[in-house]
């Protein structure tokens, strides 16, 4: 299948933090893609800024080490498209606190094209960057902004951060990134769902039995152990990424597919939960016998940090009565692995008389590894002899269903980045989306801070804690296996 790209306006792209991990990771080798794709013009540009000093010449460098390591085969990088990548790279020493470095981003930004900031440091700065746009007069009406999570830690850190972005920035110039809605099955969710007769009459209370996410990770949190202690599970990973798959998963169709009608029915949802009861709520932190705990990694042995969470909530609305939604998502757990599974409830009345291989229909919409949707059926074993049953998926992995397609593959961050430049925020949070979002997550957290358990120990390399499989058992249910 042939690719189709449609090349962005030119543009000057500003990262600031355009040395730091994230740009170098993720950032940079995903413009180099899209340039790679010929969807970049050539004469857009992008201009790092950072604190440390340091020529072009040495950033330059940088990226292209960076792009090396983070695209590894070299036919991937034709050495012509990484000296063209280079060319439109430009930086700036600058101190987002201070005055350095400001009039000589100034000098660079040209008025006739798209302008996008992209702040790629913590959000302690994110309000003093706004302003010190503002401040500068580098920010055009039409400028974009683009800022990335922790969007707040509670409801009232979440409010000031928007205070401090709107008071120099109006709403649709603001690109808050939650990567997860930059995956490829994540929009195909909205496909399959309202592009598709199929499902949606099913989509709902009276056919869907239960609906399960799962956001696993192998790694523990070596590394960012500080950052992650003051954190944990429920503001790291449910806050955004599972409340974001949970909205598109539980959301009414919008009535076109434009960002504030999205984001209008998102955000319907995020109202229409039910307070979590704690007893419907279970906290874990993994510990290893000698060394690799939690506690170990974050260099404190008192935390009470969960590195593992999960959730039985209700979504309070005449779709969705009674048929409740899993959460979980864990550090250290047997694989790495994300998935929303619909399970759909089992027929009314069994014919046959073998009924152990009977399951229900479950739609599994496969995030990683391996983005793809598979469909659960009931089919009977082939062969002659007794009409026994079986399960057999139907399977449609999206590098097998869309052959060569390179797009298929495309990184969140690409698709992301070049919607910011297109000026396409349906797959950007809005500020009232993330408030209430933490309205409902602070209210969690608070009950477990009221009732002092400690959260419960979990092996690592294993699928959680015991009460995580309680959580299910208790209502008859199971989670899917934690695997690849
Ligand atoms: P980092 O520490 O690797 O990089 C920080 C960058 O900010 C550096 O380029 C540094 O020079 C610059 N910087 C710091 N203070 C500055 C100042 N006063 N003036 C100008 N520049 C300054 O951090 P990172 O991992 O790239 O993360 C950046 C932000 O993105 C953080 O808030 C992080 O939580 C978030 N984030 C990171 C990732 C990731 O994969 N790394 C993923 C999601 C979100």
């Amino acid at each position: 299948m042939v690719a189709r790209t449609i090349p962005v306006e030119s543009f000057d792209l500003v990262i600031f933090g355009g040395t730091g991990d994230l740009a170098r990771r993720k950032i940079l080798p995903s413009l180099f893609r899209r340039m790679r794709a010929g969807q970049m013009p050539a004469d857009a540009r992008v201009i790092a800024c950072a604190r440390g000093k340091m020529s072009r010449k040495e950033f330059q460098d940088l990226i292209r080490d960076s792009l090396e390591e983070f695209i590894p085969a070299p036919e991937d990088r034709p050495a012509e498209l990484v000296d063209a990548f280079m060319d439109a790279l430009e930086f700036v020493t600058l101190d987002a606190k201070g005055e350095t470095g400001w009039a000589e981003l100034g000098k660079k930004l040209r008025a006739d094209r798209v302008r996008a900031f992209y702040l790629s440091v913590g959000p302690s700065l994110f309000g003093t960057i706004a302003q010190k746009l503002h401040d500068h007069e580098l920010a055009t009406p039409e400028s974009r902004i683009v800022v990335e999570k922790p969007l707040g830690h509670d409801l009232a850190s979440a409010k000031e951060l928007n205070r401090q972005l709107t008071a120099n920035f109006d709403e649709h110039q603001i690109y808050r990134i939650d990567h997860y809605l930059g995956k490829e099955t994540v929009q195909n969710l909205m496909a399959l769902r309202f592009a598709n007769a199929l499902f949606e009459p099913l989509w709902n209370a009276q056919h869907v039995d239960h609906v399960q996410i799962t956001v696993a990770e192998s790694i523990g949190v070596e590394g960012r152990g500080e950052y992650y202690d003051k954190s944990g599970a429920m503001r790291d990973m449910v806050q955004n990424h599972i409340m974001q798959l949970l909205c598109l998963t539980a959301m009414e169709p919008p009535a076109k597919f434009d960002p504030d009608a999205v984001r209008d029915e998102k955000l319907k949802v995020i109202r229409a939960l039910d307070p979590v009861k704690p007893q419907d709520t279970v906290r874990g932190q993994y510990r290893a016998n000698g060394e690799g705990s939690y506690l170990d990694h974050v260099g404190n042995p008192d935390s009470t940090t969960e590195s593992y969470v999960a959730l039985k909530v209700a979504v309070h609305n005449w779709r969705w009565a009674g048929t409740p939604f899993y959460l979980r998502t864990g550090k250290k757990l047997r694989t790495r692995m994300s998935e929303i599974a619909v399970v759909f409830k089992e027929v009314p009345h069994s014919i046959f008389p073998e009924v152990s291989a009977r399951k229900s229909n479950a739609l599994i919409i496969r995030l990683q590894p391996d983005e793809g949707i598979t469909l659960r059926m009931t089919i009977k074993d082939p062969g002659p002899g007794g009409m026994r049953l079986r399960e057999a998926p139907l399977d449609m992995t999206f590098a097998d269903a869309l052959g060569d397609n390179p797009e298929a593959e495309a990184d969140a961050y690409e698709r992301l980045v070049m919607d910011v430049i297109r000026g396409n925020q349906t797959l950007f949070m809005r500020g009232d989306e993330v408030e209430a979002a933490w309205a409902w997550t602070d209210k969690i957290i608070a009950d477990w801070e009221d009732d002092h358990e400690p959260p419960q120990p979990y092996d690592p390399g294993g699928s959680g804690p015991e009460d995580a499989l309680a959580l299910m058992h208790r209502d008859g249910r199971r989670w899917r296996e934690v695997d690849g």
